[in-house]
């Protein structure tokens, strides 16, 4: 029955477009309104005064917590000073530029300039672009099919939605459009053919790609994109051995490697990137969410010098790149973003991520592996995941009507933890905070528990 008792909840269902929404179920009322409004470290608090221990950090992206002043002082601080000038024609403000100096001084070796997006989805449409434009400056126009993997996560764009490998992303919307092809997704507990070991299924992983480059002709295919921890697709760390015997078929072929570490920038495993964390030697590194903890959208491409080089020469031969957006650099979130990468070195919370990270992974095996109806126990950093089966011997997945996952996850809240029902499959996924302590990390492992004691009770 529809609410109509309270104004903010009659006009969210009348006149608010909620993006990922069962849209039906919330205009008829079916899906509660949940407005929050305030937070403090991992705890969010909504306006009936209700809190929440925060173990997904939004959307994997507070990740210095909630209530950090040095961040909201800073924003304030920019906009009382200068809140907009854009960065067209050589423009720029302190903030941005002090920012693209602190990402190159935090990103693995070779990479020389950022780019500044708002969001996730648009730093890799700028990453499709340049990829494009590197091959036409190079002469090389036939070169432009880009390898995605299934279960990635790249946005929800046109070209990033193709991308994306899920089928919820692609449905009625015309998804994936060419020249984006798919490739086998680094899962090992879903793999097919149960008898190979995770350094077999890694071959397997990268014999599939390099079939794909040639029968498609490595003179068509521009580049790779993955996340170096599948996200979205269902938290999955790559098998042993994946990322080295992936980038070997790439540099045998001349295929660029961009790295999306729009979750795993700044922290999120217990190491700077993805890249240091699994020695990748990306040509395009895409960063988003951790590079504001979200307190302002922010997003970033980070070029490879070599590639820079190309993109100069297409300056000299074409005029200005014919790229950018009027928020490009947006001084607000510039000085979010220089506050935020202080306060991360200043608390110490890529160590915390380390220690607590491992500590929290340890204890939510320790109390779920063995139960009946969980599959897998996985994660890196404070990533981690918990797969449900109806029956572990055979890897029996719930059939996707039963909402498995979504009821633990439902059944979480209500003991006072938010954990998120992962979009394909019953996968119960944990991001909290970088700032996570120890008791923080058992009160999420007791709540996990216990929902699913309750729920497989009802199974
Ligand atoms: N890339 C990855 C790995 C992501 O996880 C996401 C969002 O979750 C995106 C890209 C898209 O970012 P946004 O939602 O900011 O567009």
């Amino acid at each position: 029955m529809l609410d109509r008792s309270n104004d903010l909840t009659a006009w969210d269902r009348d006149h608010f477009f909620h993006p990922s929404t069962h849209m039906a179920a919330h205009a008829r009322g079916e899906l509660p309104t949940r407005v929050m409004e305030g937070g403090e470290g991992v705890y969010i608090v909504d306006r009936d005064g209700r809190r929440s221990l925060d173990a997904f950090a939004g959307l994997y992206c507070v990740n210095v917590g909630y209530g950090r002043r040095e961040i909201a002082d800073a924003i304030a601080e920019q906009a009382y000073k200068l809140p907009y000038y854009h960065a067209y024609v050589g423009h720029g403000t302190e903030p941005s530029i002090r920012l693209a100096k602190m990402i190159i001084d935090r990103a693995p070796a070779g990479m020389s300039r950022v780019y500044f997006g708002l969001s996730g989805s648009d730093a890799n449409e700028t990453n499709i672009k340049l990829i494009w434009y590197y091959n036409n400056v190079r002469g090389r126009p036939e070169k432009k099919k880009i390898i995605s993997r299934w279960r990635g996560y790249h946005g929800s764009g046109v070209m990033t939605g193709s991308l994306t490998g899920l089928a919820g992303f692609h449905n009625a919307f015309d998804l994936p459009r060419p020249p984006v092809l798919h490739t086998e997704m680094p899962y090992y507990f879903r793999r097919e053919d149960r008898s190979l070991s995770e350094e077999a299924f890694a071959q397997f992983c990268a014999d599939k790609l390099e079939e794909m480059i040639l029968a498609e002709g490595p003179e068509t295919v521009a580049a790779f994109i993955g996340e170096p921890v599948l996200g979205t697709g269902g938290i999955v760390p790559p098998p042993q051995g994946y990322w080295e015997k992936i980038q070997a078929v790439l540099a045998k072929y001349e295929i660029l490697f961009i790295a999306d570490e729009v979750i795993t920038g700044f922290g999120r495993l217990g190491s700077m990137f993805g890249a240091h964390h699994y020695g990748l030697k990306p040509d395009f590194i895409t960063i988003a969410k951790g590079l504001t903890s979200a307190y302002a959208p922010l997003s970033g491409v980070i070029v490879a010098e070599h590639v820079w080089r190309v993109l100069e020469e297409g300056s000299d031969k074409l005029g200005p790149i014919g790229h950018g957006w009027t928020y490009s650099s947006h001084p607000l979130c510039a000085a979010a973003g220089v506050a935020n990468l202080e306060l991360i070195d200043k608390l110490g919370l890529i160590a915390n991520t380390r220690e607590v990270g491992a500590y929290f992974r340890q204890a939510l095996a320790q109390a779920v592996a063995d139960h009946p109806n969980v599959g897998e126990v996985r994660g890196e950093g404070l990533l981690a995941a918990v797969e449900l089966v109806a029956d572990k011997a055979d890897r029996q997945f719930f059939a996707p009507e039963q909402k498995v996952g979504p009821r633990v996850v439902a059944a979480m809240l209500e003991r006072g933890v938010i954990a998120r029902a992962m979009p394909q499959g019953d996968i119960i996924g944990f991001a909290p905070p970088l700032c996570l302590t120890r008791e923080e990390a058992d009160i999420i492992v007791g709540a996990t528990k216990d929902a699913l004691t309750a729920v497989a009770a009802t199974l």
